[in-house]
């Protein structure tokens, strides 16, 4: 009796992995197929951002928050007029 009931299991569990094999296989021929169309825009997506992550963030006036100008800075925003003496650039 427990001799049969063991082989019935191991009956269950071997179709049990071949339905799980056929369904990975499946799985990994629907993987490879989306592939080639899925992969472009993330690559443009991924050129975009970096793109972005290139540009250094400006030096805002803590007042108006407008973008300093580059190069030698004043004591006061060209924009509002804003002292920096107290506060320091905000870099946004
Ligand atoms: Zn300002």
């Amino acid at each position: 009796m427990p001799r049969r009931r063991k082989n019935d299991e191991v009956l269950q569990l071997r179709a049990r992995i071949e339905d799980l094999e056929l369904r990975m296989k499946l799985l990994e021929a629907r993987m490879r197929a989306g592939l080639p169309q899925a992969r472009a825009p993330q690559r443009e997506a991924a050129q975009r951002s970096r793109a972005v992550r290139r540009q250094r963030p400006r030096a805002r006036c803590p007042g108006c928050l407008l973008e300093l100008p580059p190069g030698r800075k004043g004591d006061s925003c060209v924009w509002c007029g804003f002292r920096f003496e107290a506060v320091r650039p905000v870099y946004l």
